[in-house]
């Protein structure tokens, strides 16, 4: 027998489908929405390294990448430690008539922190090296010696002077040129030429938001969901570990702190930081607590944090003023500076 046409039942079966076939759609759609999280934390140039970052959808984990990044910085060009590193070639070339040949990108950042010690008076100086090794910050860093410390003599640190002073060094078609016993640092740079190459590699990909951290220095990676700026905590300079307030940063800006409570030790109840006066080889002591800048430049950030915390406060505001740069002012006394408004905790 022909079996009998059913209509019914076959507009009850295409609609079935047809609210299935939406169902998978509503599904798959809600998937490709959904905010992943990638949330990272580890060690990368001698400091933690953080990473809080969300997408719309599916994108891979930039994590690695990114540390990968700070790892392959560390060891092939800034760290005047690991003898693998463009640093470490340029201070072994101290002294030789030859001079040394840079790389575009090493020569990109010397040529930009001259000019920042040009406009700072010398305040921000990239090679105090023979300097910050006689007084042992990055073992003061690593918690070596900090028992035993002994501020060097005054002699000492003059001799470590005679070395240091950015006005001698010389960059000619792509070499560089360093009298005997100089040597680069790149310290007070470090993470904001990190936090720059962040940027480089998140921009150019997926769709990420959220922020990075790199020791004292942060990047805002894209804009905030809703629009708003970001608000990016500020440590309090007199409380171990707290945060004294927050300020208001836009998309891909970076903001870097540099302070005297990061880094110090003590010796017969004074304490002594890590950022060096070039002016009196000692660290600086000119009422500052912490000083703050937010620039689009990582590399600018970090070299005026370390630049306005040698100097007054005045000087200090109208040198980031000059740069382009914002500027937040913590005192010695508790007094906020700058044109950033510090915005305090409830
Ligand atoms: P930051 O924490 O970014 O302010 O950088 C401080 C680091 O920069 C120190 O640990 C030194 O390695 C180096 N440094 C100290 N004093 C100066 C200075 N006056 N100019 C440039 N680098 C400095
Ligand atoms: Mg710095």
């Amino acid at each position: 027998m022909k079996p009998k046409f059913d209509r019914n039942r076959l507009i009850a079966s295409l609609v079935s489908a047809i609210v299935l076939l939406i169902f998978m759609f509503i599904v798959i759609k809600n998937r490709q929405n959904a905010t992943v999280s990638f949330n990272e934390t580890a060690f990368v140039m001698g400091t933690v390294f953080q990473v809080n970052l969300s997408s719309q959808g599916k994108t891979e984990d930039p994590s690695a990448e990114l540390v990968n990044i700070g790892n392959r910085l560390e060891r092939d060009t800034l760290s005047w430690r690991l003898d693998s590193s463009e640093v470490a070639a340029i201070n072994a070339s101290a002294g030789d008539p030859q001079g040394h040949e840079l790389s575009p990108e090493m020569e990109a950042v010397l040529t930009e922190c001259l000019r920042i010690s040009a406009e700072s008076d010398g305040a921000f100086d990239i090679t105090l090296g023979a300097l910050t090794k006689l007084w042992d910050i990055d073992g003061w860093a690593n918690g070596d010696n900090k028992g035993d410390f002994v501020p060097p003599a005054k002699s000492e640190i003059d001799e470590a002077l005679s070395n240091c002073g950015y006005e001698k060094l010389q960059i000619k078609d792509h070499r560089i040129y360093m009298p005997e016993g100089m040597s680069v640092d790149l310290g007070a740079v470090g993470k904001g030429i990190y936090l720059d190459s962040c940027r480089d590699y998140l921009s150019s990909g997926d769709e990420l938001r959220g922020v990075i951290l790199a020791g004292g220095s942060v990047l805002t990676a894209g804009e905030k969901e809703n629009g708003d700026d970001w608000n990016v905590g500020i440590t309090d300079p007199f409380s171990d570990g707290e945060l004294i307030g927050y300020i208001q940063v836009g998309p891909w800006q970076s903001v870097s702190t540099s302070g005297s409570y990061e880094r110090f030790v003590e010796y017969e109840g004074e304490r002594y930081h890590h950022i060096l006066d070039p002016a009196t080889g000692y660290p600086a002591k000119k009422g500052n607590a912490s000083v703050t800048i937010v620039a689009k430049s990582g590399l600018l950030s970090d070299a005026l944090s370390t630049a306005c915390f040698m100097l007054d406060s005045d000087a200090a505001v109208s040198l980031a003023k000059r740069m382009g740069a914002g500027i937040c002012i913590i005192t010695d006394d508790g007094l906020v500076k700058g044109d950033i408004e510090l915005i305090h905790q409830k």
